[in-house]
C-alpha cells in the first residue's frame, strides 16, 4: 500500500474522505454490481494478475476497480477524458491500494503520460472506454502489448476504432465488446445520456428547457435517450441525421426531422450525439440564434467545430463554470459547454449509479469472460456471450423485486415447430 502511494500520481491525497463517500454512496445502488463481487471474492478470477483500467474515473468506475481488486487483480486506472477526472475519487483509490495515475484537466502532453503510465505496469489485461489505451498500443508503444492477454471496450466509437483495426488485421488482442450487449446501450447509451445529458446541462446553465427547441444531433441509442428526455422537459424537438433509416424512426417517435443547416436556425439548445467530427460548424453558426447553448454528450471535442466558433469570435470568455462565451463580430453570443467535451460527465458525475450497475456488471463479467478463454480467443472484437447480457438483466431484475413469467414445455414445443 505504500508502493500504490508513491507510485501514484493523483492531484491531492487529502481529498480522500470525501472520495470514499461518493464511492460508498454508489456501492449502496449498485445491486448487480454487488452480486458480481461477493462471485469474485470467492473465484478469485484475477488473481495474481495486473488489470489497467481507462474509464471515466469518477465514483462508480471507482467502484469497478474495486470490485476487479477484490477478484485478486492488481489494478492501475486512469482517466478516458481530461475533465471527468475526479480528484477525491482518485485519492480514496489509491488509499484503497488502486495504483491512479489521474488529475482533473490535466493539459494534453500530461493527460497522455498519465495513460502511458497506467500501461508500462504492464498489465495482463486492459478495460477501455473509446479507444485511448488500444490506440496507443497500436500506433506508439507495441512493446506494451507483449503482456496483455486481452480485454474490454466500454463504448460505441471505441468498438468502431476496434473494428477499424482488426479490418487492417493489425488488431492484436481479443477485445470484448461491452457497448454491443444489450444491457448496456439500451440502458447506457440511451436512459443513461438521455437523463445525465440534461444533468450537465441544467446544473451548469440553470436555463429553462421547456418551451425552448432543443436540437438533437444524431439519433443513435443516446440521440433516442436525449430527445425522449428532451420532450420529457417540454421542449419543442429537433432531430437531425445522416441515415434514412434513423431519420423514419424520429419522425415516427413523434420529432420534427430537418438538415442542421435548418435546425440551426430554430435551436436554443444543441446536443451532438454521433461519434463524428464536426457536426455542427461554420455555416450552422452562421445562422443560429443569439444565446444559443452548444452541448456534446457523443465522443471527444471535435462534434461541435471550436476552429470554425473560433474564427467566427472578437473574444472568448468563461461566464460561469464550463460555459465558455463566443462573441461574434456581428454581437451574437454562443454558449459552448465544458469546452465541447461529453457534458454529462465533464459538467456532471456522468450516468446515475443504477445504468453504471449494468453497465460495468458487463465490464467485470465480460472481462472475466476473457481471462478465462484468452488462449482460445482470436485477436478480434469479441461479443459479451449472450448468457452473461441475460445474467445480468436477470439480477437487475431481482434487485428490484420484478418477477417474471417462465414458458411451459407445452409453450416452448409450440414456439420451437413450424407444423402444429
Ligand atoms: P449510434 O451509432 O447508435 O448513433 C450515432 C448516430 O449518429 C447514427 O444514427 C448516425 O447516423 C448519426 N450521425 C452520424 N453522423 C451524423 C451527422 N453528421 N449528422 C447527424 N447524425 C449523424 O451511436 P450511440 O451509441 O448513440 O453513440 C453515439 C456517441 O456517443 C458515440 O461516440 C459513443 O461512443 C458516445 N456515447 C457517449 C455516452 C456518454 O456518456 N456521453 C454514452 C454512450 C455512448
Ligand atoms: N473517452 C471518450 C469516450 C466517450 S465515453 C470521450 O471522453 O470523449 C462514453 C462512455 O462513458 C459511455 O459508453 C458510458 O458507458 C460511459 N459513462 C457514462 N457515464 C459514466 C460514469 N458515470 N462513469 C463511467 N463511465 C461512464
Amino acid at each position: 500500500s505504500t508502493d500504490v502511494i508513491k507510485n501514484s500520481i493523483v492531484a491531492d491525497m487529502n481529498l480522500a474522505p470525501e472520495g470514499h463517500l461518493k464511492i460508498d454512496w454508489v456501492e449502496a445502488h449498485m445491486p448487480v454490481l454487488n452480486r458480481v463481487r461477493k462471485e469474485f471474492e470467492a473465484d478469485l478470477p484475477f488473481k495474481g494478475l495486473k488489470v489497467t483500467i481507462c474509464l471515466h474515473l469518477e465514483a462508480k468506475t471507482a467502484y469497478l476497480a474495486k470490485v476487479i481488486q477484490a477478484g485478486g487483480a492488481e489494478v492501475t486506472i486512469t482517466g478516458s477524458n481530461p475533465l471527468s477526472t475526479q480528484d477525491d475519487v482518485c485519492a480514496a483509490l489509491v488509499e484503497d491500494g488502486i495504483t491512479v495515475f489521474a488529475k482533473y484537466n490535466p493539459d494534453p502532453v500530461e493527460y497522455k503520460q498519465l495513460i502511458m503510465r497506467s500501461l508500462e505496469t504492464k498489465p495482463d489485461f486492459i478495460i477501455d472506454d473509446g479507444g485511448d489505451l488500444v490506440t496507443i498500443l497500436h500506433s506508439e508503444r507495441p512493446d506494451l502489448l507483449e503482456t496483455i492477454r486481452g480485454g474490454a471496450e466500454e463504448t460505441t466509437t471505441g468498438i468502431i476504432k476496434l473494428k477499424a483495426l482488426e479490418k487492417q488485421k493489425v488488431l492484436n488482442l481479443p477485445m470484448v465488446a461491452v457497448n454491443d450487449a444489450y444491457c448496456k446501450h439500451l440502458f447506457d447509451n440511451r436512459y443513461g445520456t438521455g437523463q445525465s445529458a440534461f444533468d450537465g446541462i441544467i446544473r451548469t446553465t440553470n436555463l429553462v428547457v421547456a418551451g425552448s427547441t432543443v436540437v438533437v444531433v444524431g439519433y443513435g441509442w443516446c440521440g433516442k435517450g436525449v430527445a425522449m428526455r428532451a420532450k420529457g422537459l417540454g421542449a419543442n424537438v429537433i432531430v437531425t441525421e445522416v441515415d434514412a433509416i434513423k431519420a423514419v424512426e424520429a419522425h415516427m417517435d413523434g420529432f420534427r426531422v430537418m438538415p442542421m443547416v435548418e435546425a440551426a436556425k430554430l435551436g436554443d439548445f444543441f446536443i451532438t450525439v454521433t461519434g463524428n467530427k464536426a457536426v455542427i460548424t461554420g455555416e450552422h453558426f452562421d445562422v443560429m440564434k443569439d444565446g444559443a447553448v452548444l452541448a456534446n454528450a457523443g465522443h471527444f471535442d471535435v462534434e461541435v467545430s471550436i476552429p470554425e466558433l473560433k474564427k467566427r469570435s472578437t473574444s472568448v470568455r468563461t461566464v460561469r463554470k464550463n460555459i465558455e462565451e463566443y462573441r461574434f463580430a456581428d454581437g451574437r453570443k454562443m454558449y459552448l459547454l465544458a469546452e465541447g467535451r461529453l457534458v454529462n460527465l465533464a459538467a456532471a458525475d456522468g450516468h446515475p449509479a443504477e445504468i453504471m450497475d449494468t453497465t460495468f456488471a458487463l465490464q467485470a463479467l465480460g472481462l472475466r469472460y476473457v481471462r478465462e478463454n484468452y488462449e482460445t480467443l482470436n485477436p478480434a472484437v469479441i461479443n459479451v456471450p449472450y448468457e452473461i447480457d441475460e445474467k445480468v438483466a436477470r439480477h437487475k431484475l431481482e434487485s428490484l423485486n420484478i418477477e417474471l413469467d417462465t414458458l411451459t414445455e407445452e409453450q416452448i414445443q409450440y414456439l420451437d415447430s413450424w407444423n402444429v
